[in-house]
């Protein structure tokens, strides 16, 4: 998708950090191929897809199993803490990979996050995938530094 070069200056192949809310907002049956395949149907580019350690196991559908398609994140939290604040830190401490989206079903977790800087965030509601525009700010800054891109090229 265009719209992720444009809005975020990211390029695929993207790196899609999946929490568990976004695992289990499909049904428990047939979700095997779906989880990965309907995100790769949304974004429609290159991509790999990652899931913490602990949100796998917060999982109440996949209960510490991986899913196909999916690469485990390994992270150093030992016993697992709640798969949102295990992506929250991850994403905070910049411990992420260039090119992130980050892909929930947590309404709390989106609202947290919502207003970091160059953070896609693909978020699902019922069967339908939205992805979170960038704010006023960042479309701002963006022009910013474009204007000052082109006047550095024509000086
Ligand atoms: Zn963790």
């Amino acid at each position: 998708m265009r719209v992720f070069r444009e809005l975020y200056d990211i390029r695929p192949p993207h790196n899609v950090l999946c929490d568990e809310s976004y695992l289990d907002s499909f049904s428990k049956y047939g979700t095997k191929t779906l989880v990965a395949n309907s995100l790769k149907e949304f974004i429609g580019d290159k991509m790999k897809l990652y899931i913490t350690s602990c949100s796998l196991h917060s999982s109440h559908n996949f209960h510490g199993v991986l899913p196909r398609g999916f690469t485990l994140a390994t992270c150093s939290h030992v016993p697992a803490i709640s798969g949102s604040d295990c992506v929250e830190q991850r994403i905070r401490s910049k411990l992420v990979k260039q090119n992130l989206i980050l892909a929930t079903a947590d309404s709390v977790l989106f609202h947290t996050l919502r207003m970091l800087p160059g953070l896609p965030i693909v978020r699902r509601i019922g069967d339908q995938f939205h992805l979170k525009g960038p704010s006023d700010d960042e479309r701002q800054q963006a022009r910013i530094k474009k204007e000052q891109e082109l006047a550095h090229l024509n000086g």
